[in-house]
């Protein structure tokens, strides 16, 4: 298993560093989030190390989707969660914080401001529709 020696994320696979473990399978680990942003949340990570979204493999990436459906779902039955956003930073500019690839898997709560504060960060507003053409021109492209 390829595990970088700085890693914070690392030392939790290697059980050098703490953590509050919720699942584990062949090539995933779940543990608690120390900073919970609503009751319940968890990370997902690749045991292999992979810095972020780009880097990590394919087959990682689809074993930490079908992890978080897991966790998710438990979410839902076991906290009685109304609703449940998975969420990856990939990069400093998407708020990326640790560098090893994590899917959050955030609880949701309706109407329950002591377990769920969180609020959309973003205002739905019409775009341009030649921007988002645009965009949708150069994301078509072969990269
Ligand atoms: P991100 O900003 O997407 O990179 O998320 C990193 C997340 O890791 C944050 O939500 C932190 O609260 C969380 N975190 C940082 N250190 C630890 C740790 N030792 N155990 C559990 N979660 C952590
Ligand atoms: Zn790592």
């Amino acid at each position: 298993m390829t595990q970088q020696p700085d890693c914070l994320f690392c030392g939790i696979v290697a059980g050098t560093v703490p953590s509050t473990q919720v699942d584990e399978d062949e090539r995933t680990l779940t543990f608690m989030d120390i900073n919970p942003g609503t009751d319940g949340h968890a990370l997902v990570i690749p045991k292999a190390h992979a810095r972020d979204l780009y880097d990590i493999d394919p087959g990682d990436l689809a074993a930490c989707s079908v992890t978080a459906q897991r966790v998710a779902g438990r979410a839902v039955r076991q906290l009685g969660a109304d609703g449940v956003n998975l969420i990856n930073c990939a990069g400093e500019a998407a708020w990326q914080t640790v560098f090893h690839f994590h899917l959050h898997v955030v609880p949701r709560y309706r109407d329950d401001q002591a377990r769920d504060s969180l609020r959309l960060p973003w205002t739905p507003t019409p775009g341009d529709p030649a921007r988002i053409a645009a965009a949708a021109d150069l994301l078509r492209a072969a990269g």
